[in-house]
């Protein structure tokens, strides 16, 4: 047996074929090594089709197989809890796609299945590895721009096709876009500002895909620990708005482009009195970062990218977000 991290799929996802095999496969340390789906058929043609050498039908039988060291969870939302839990009682390794749960007592509840079990958690919020958000992150702790005083995310994108699945029309299974892109933006912030948020005021709308029960729009306020407010705008029907992401301090802003993507690419210019400056940035495929450090983390170096308390915390700003739409009022962030 080699010291290779074996990793299991647990859901035959889109993500995971589009952008989580090759990210796993482009490490030295670790394969993927077994995936599950629900559907016994459509896990075999998963398999063949990439490459990967078992399927099983339970997550209990892909638990058993003990070339599998760590998994990655990327069903739809509400089957994340108990497939975390299992798992961490299998002293598997888990990374879990986000949002963690519905609820802030279950992703807790994942959570410390996780640390109870000495396994290593990680959620999977993948643009804290972008190269573009790092350096965000780099100028606003080196006071580039002086004191942030506010911030803004344009996160509105048109969700393709093949997407429009459960996201616009189970609510049961976390669809919407809060849970999908505003908990993105929720650690993307907290991330990039190194602040925590303490209270939301938000609108949602069903613009044009969202069925009943769920949201295809919002725009909302946050208020950080910092005084700092920031205002976001995330949409599943706008294909031409663009992406991007804003802060603005006593001293200078933070104007980054194309920044709230999979994608390694976009933009960050610094504007101070001395003018502009567009500032290098070295790209890097965003989910192959966060499987090199969950790896090392394996390895008992460092911890993952976004840890499961990140997950947490994201998730709380999130379903702040829901819940002030929801009421009307203004909702404090809870502390999960
Ligand atoms: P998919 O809809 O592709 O997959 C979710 C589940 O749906 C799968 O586990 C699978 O069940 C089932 N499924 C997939 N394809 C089919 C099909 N053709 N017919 C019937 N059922 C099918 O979801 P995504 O990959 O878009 O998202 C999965 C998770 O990943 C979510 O939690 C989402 O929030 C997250 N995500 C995270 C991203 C990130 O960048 N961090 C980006 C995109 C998604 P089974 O496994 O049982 O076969």
């Amino acid at each position: 047996m080699t010291d290779d991290i074996g990793w299991g799929l647990i859901g035959a996802s889109t993500i995971a074929r589009e952008w989580m095999i090759p990210a796993f496969r482009a490490q030295l340390d670790s394969d993927v090594v077994a995936v599950m789906s629900s559907d016994a058929s459509r896990g075999r043609a998963y398999a063949d089709q990439n490459k990967i050498a078992k399927s099983y039908h339970s997550v209990d039988e892909l638990l058993a197989d003990p070339s599998v060291r760590a998994v990655y969870i990327s069903t739809t939302n509400e089957l994340h809890r108990d497939q975390v839990i299992a798992a961490a009682a299998a002293g598997k390794h888990v990374l879990c796609e986000k949002p963690l749960a519905l609820t802030l007592e279950d992703a807790r509840r994942m959570v410390d299945a996780c640390a109870e079990a000495g396994v290593v958690m990680g959620t999977n919020h993948h643009l804290r590895n972008a190269a573009t958000h790092r350096k965000i992150r780099e100028l606003v702790q080196t006071r580039r721009i002086g004191t942030p005083v506010a911030a803004r995310v344009f996160h509105a994108v048109f969700l393709p096709e093949h997407l429009q699945t459960w996201r616009i029309d189970n609510p049961a299974a976390g669809g919407g876009v809060i849970l999908d892109i505003t908990v993105h933006d929720a650690d993307t912030l907290r991330f990039d500002l190194a602040d925590e948020p303490e209270e939301v005021v938000s609108l949602t709308q069903r613009a044009a895909l969202a069925k009943a029960g769920l949201e295809d729009g919002v725009m909302a306020i946050i208020r950080f620990q910092s005084g700092l407010i920031a205002q976001l705008h995330d949409g599943f029907t706008l294909g031409h708005a663009g992406t991007g992401l804003e802060v603005h301090g006593t001293e200078g802003s933070i104007i980054a482009r194309d920044v709230m993507t999979q994608q390694p690419m976009g933009s960050v210019l610094l504007r101070t009195a001395a003018g502009e400056e567009q500032i290098a940035v070295e790209h890097e495929n965003l989910y192959e970062r966060a499987v090199r450090l969950f790896n090392a983390a394996v390895r008992g170096d460092g911890t993952p990218a976004a840890t499961g308390e990140d997950g947490i915390r994201s998730l709380a700003l999130a379903l702040s977000v829901a819940q002030a739409a929801r009421t009307g009022q203004r909702s404090t962030v809870v502390r999960g």
